[in-house]
């Protein structure tokens, strides 16, 4: 078969010509798995094409298959829906249908199918392979080809690429535009909170998902709703007392907005619909709680808009691995599908995937609904524990230690503000107060922590209010404060005493390097200062993202979104008439995986990291580069260009010289600008990704600090797990000993991990800006 020769010899293979597909409803990122497959393809030496209006262009063929190139791409990760069009398509359930599609792949040359859609997309798609060699069989009956003709195409690859807003495929945590649609239900749900505040309302807010509650959940998580319904998890059968017992207990807290959300396909356990009308009935039942309540139903604008930044990178990264897939699979592979877990992108069997969805549908059918919770992945089963653990606060007795294994557990922020922290504080408190604990708020980092008893008004040491903390999970910044400041320069023997005097049993920190920094120099002092042998965990919240021990900080994500939202806006300033490059100064410390992460959402044509640096044989390869593009581009390209680079990629060369230096060298070919968002790049609102995590992760460190107990000294002191920080890492969640993050992961001069996880993200990010090679400097 073509196959095994082109894998014995592939100098002398044909080219493969790959097709890329987008079926089932549209989601963000489609257009950007796209311009991935299409530039991989050709970047592998390989002929890319697309197939308009999804299963219909397969089809009906003619000119619904289009040869692409490079350029008819360009721009499109920043554009919503799908612009090579998708449909359902009735004739592709009928093998004369698929008969037809094969025949038109074939008369193309195509052997190779890439198809980005949800689960029956997917499922039509394995129909498809499974049935290949008998569709050829009958094109040589019937005398469309000939043996001879069909003889390259005897085996069809296909790869799926997960696209749907609403995350129902198992398999894998996220599918592409997911988290887009979370960030517009959240956005909504935000505005909606200040007038229900306002009024004192209370809101049932319906969003997508028939068979999942995904959307549900995770708003639910990211907002602090008071209560979710989804199709997965029905509640127990007095769910109309459990629901008005919580509403009424947060409004006796003193809460004055109430919000439910449900998903589509919500029920209840003997399987009956749950409408927002039922739910409505109830809180305005005027001998009940008789609450002013209103339904809002989000319908179409979830799935509207650009995609958000995870997406383009899971859009991204996906493609480039389907386009691998589909070149190294064999007959014996079995068809895969790309999938993501936790941080990992990994390929999994497509029917598997789609078998597991479907027997979801089925057990939440039947009622099996331990059975639809494990075929969700652990994040979600995890995330509706911690949303009953943060919302049923105080109501759960079985929750509730033992009066002697209760702690006091002090929290505190390190280093510079981040999207999501006060989500995680929000989130610690609430399950420390349901399982008795005494969560303490430090203000204002180590600093104020040492100097809060003198006549400063740095700092203060109180205990947390719920109903204070319950609004702070879409807040942006540090509502408790937070400070640089080490606690060897706040003086470690005051930091020492005060832990004694206050009787603190554990520390959380939140924050970034500092943060990082800090615990290891509480450790290390332990050997000194007893009083610090208490259990210390830290949750790692930087927009840099560059605390060693994990691939993923709290902020990074709301940064990248505003980083990616601020390109399209300065991108889009530019016309035809105005060829322009515009080259972004980035924060991130010394580390790229911000201006990375962004230059691979927005399609950069070159990033500048402080792990690279920045040559002149680089700078030199670049310039001329952008020279050939403009040289070559007869007014069509609609936007200006972009290259990124990090505040510190560089002592010499920063965003406004290279924006001379192009700007000189063009001879009034094309202008370049510099552009330099500075702190917005902290964000508003948090991402729902951020607030998200947030909930997990802080209630996963609380956990691990209640494991130690109280009173602990000597076993603390011994014990490596006492002083942690808390990481995703490939595809788990894990604590690290500090310790040993220190020794192994960290380049102290340079405050960032040893290992970049992300550099190859910089090179797919290169690659698909069509960035020439260049020397890499010593
Ligand atoms: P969404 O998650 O948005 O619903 P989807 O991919 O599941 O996306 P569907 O409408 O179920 O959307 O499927 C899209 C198209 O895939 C169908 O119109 C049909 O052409 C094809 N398809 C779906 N299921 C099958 C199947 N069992 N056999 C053949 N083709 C199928």
């Amino acid at each position: 078969s073509s196959r095994s020769s082109s894998s014995t010899s592939t100098k002398m293979a044909p080219k493969k010509k790959i097709a890329i597909m987008t079926s089932g409803g549209d989601s963000p990122g489609m257009n950007g798995v796209v311009r991935a497959c299409v530039r991989m393809a050709i970047h592998l030496g390989c002929d890319p094409y697309c197939i308009y209006e999804g299963y219909e262009g397969l089809v009906r063929g003619g000119d619904l298959i289009r040869k692409m190139e490079w350029d008819d791409v360009r721009g499109w990760l920043s554009e919503g829906g799908t612009l090579i069009g998708t449909a359902r398509c009735m004739a592709f359930f009928e093998r004369a249908g698929r008969l037809e599609a094969a025949k038109n792949l074939i008369a193309h040359g195509i052997d190779a199918l890439i198809i980005c859609g949800g689960d029956g997309s997917l499922t039509g798609a394995d129909r498809f392979r499974a049935e290949w060699p008998s569709l050829l069989d009958e094109l040589e009956a019937n005398g469309t080809y000939t043996a001879l003709e069909l003889q390259p195409y005897r085996h069809l690859n296909i790869v799926g690429l997960v696209g749907s807003i609403d995350n129902d495929l198992s398999g894998t945590d996220a599918t592409i535009g997911c988290y887009s649609a979370l960030a517009r239900v959240c956005y909504a749900i935000d505005l909606i909170e200040a007038t229900a505040s306002s009024h004192s309302r209370a809101f049932v807010i319906e969003v997508m998902g028939r068979h999942c509650g995904w959307l549900a959940l995770m708003a639910g998580v990211a907002t602090g709703a008071d209560f979710i319904f989804i199709p997965e998890k029905p509640r127990e059968d007095n769910w109309r007392e459990e629901m008005c017992g919580i509403v009424e207990h947060h409004r006796s807290l003193g809460k004055r907005k109430t919000i439910v959300i449900i998903a589509e396909g919500a029920l209840d356990r003997e399987g009956n619909k749950i409408t927002p009308t039922m739910v409505k009935d109830l809180l305005a039942d005027k001998n009940g709680l008789a609450l002013d309540t209103r339904i809002t139903t989000l319908g179409h604008v979830q799935r509207g808009g650009t995609a958000v930044a995870y997406d383009r990178m899971l859009a991204t990264l996906q493609g480039v691995e389907a386009v691998k897939a589909v070149l190294e699979a064999t007959p014996e592979t079995p068809t895969c599908v790309i999938a993501i877990n936790e941080n990992k992108i990994v390929r999994k069997p497509l029917m598997q995937a789609v078998l597991d969805t479907k027997k979801l549908a089925k057990a939440i059918e039947s009622q099996d609904f331990d059975q639809a919770m494990a075929l969700r992945d652990t994040e979600f089963s995890e995330q509706y524990k911690s949303f009953m653990m943060t919302t049923a606060v105080a109501l759960d007795h079985e929750m509730k230690l033992p009066e002697k294994e209760r702690m006091k557990i002090g929290f505190i922020n390190v280093g510079a503000p981040a999207g999501g922290m006060n989500a995680a504080v929000r989130a610690g408190v609430a399950y420390c107060v349901s399982r008795g604990h005494q969560p303490i708020a430090i203000y204002n980092g180590f600093a104020g922590f040492a100097r809060h008893h003198s006549d400063s008004p740095m700092g203060a040491v109180r205990e947390f209010n719920w109903l204070e903390v319950d609004g702070w999970a879409s807040k942006g910044g540090s509502e408790i404060g937070t400070n640089r400041e080490l606690p060897s320069e706040s003086g470690m023997e005051t930091v020492a005493n005060l832990i004694e005097n206050y009787q603190f049993d554990a520390l959380f920190l939140i924050g970034g390097f500092e943060a990082f920094h800090a615990v290891s120099q509480l450790r290390k002092a332990r050997d000194q200062y007893p009083s610090l042998c208490i259990p210390i965990t830290l949750l790692p919240a930087t927009i840099s993202n560059n605390v060693p021990g994990t691939e993923y900080s709290l902020g990074s994500d709301t940064c990248l979104n505003e980083l990616v939202e601020y390109c399209d806006k300065i991108k889009q300033s530019a016309s035809a008439t105005r060829r322009r490059v515009f080259v972004i100064e980035t924060q991130g410390g010394r580390s790229g995986y911000v201006a990375t992460l962004g230059g691979l959402g927005v399609g950069a044509s070159a990033i500048y990291t402080p792990e690279e640096g920045v040559s002149l044989e680089m700078l030199a390869a670049d310039v001329r580069h952008l020279k050939t593009v403009f040289a070559h581009d007869k007014g069509q390209s609609r936007a200006g260009r972009l290259i990124l680079i990090n505040e510190k990629a560089s002592k010499v060369y920063n965003a406004r010289l290279i924006a001379d230096i192009l700007r000189d060298e063009a001879h009034g070919r094309f202008e370049s600008r510099e552009g330099i968002p500075g702190h917005m790049q902290q964000g508003g609102v948090p991402s729902p990704m951020d607030r998200c995590r947030a909930v997990r992760l802080a209630i996963r460190c609380i956990q691990h600090l209640e494991e130690f107990g109280k009173n602990v000294h000597n076993k603390v002191k011994s014990d490596p797990m006492s002083a942690t920080v808390i990481g995703i890492k490939g595809a788990s969640v894990v604590f690290t000993p500090v310790g040993k993050v220190e020794e192994e992961e960290t380049d102290w001069p340079n405050r960032r991990p040893k290992a970049a996880f992300w550099s190859d993200m910089k090179d797919i990010a290169d690659i698909l800006g069509g960035r020439p090679k260049y020397k890499k400097p010593e």
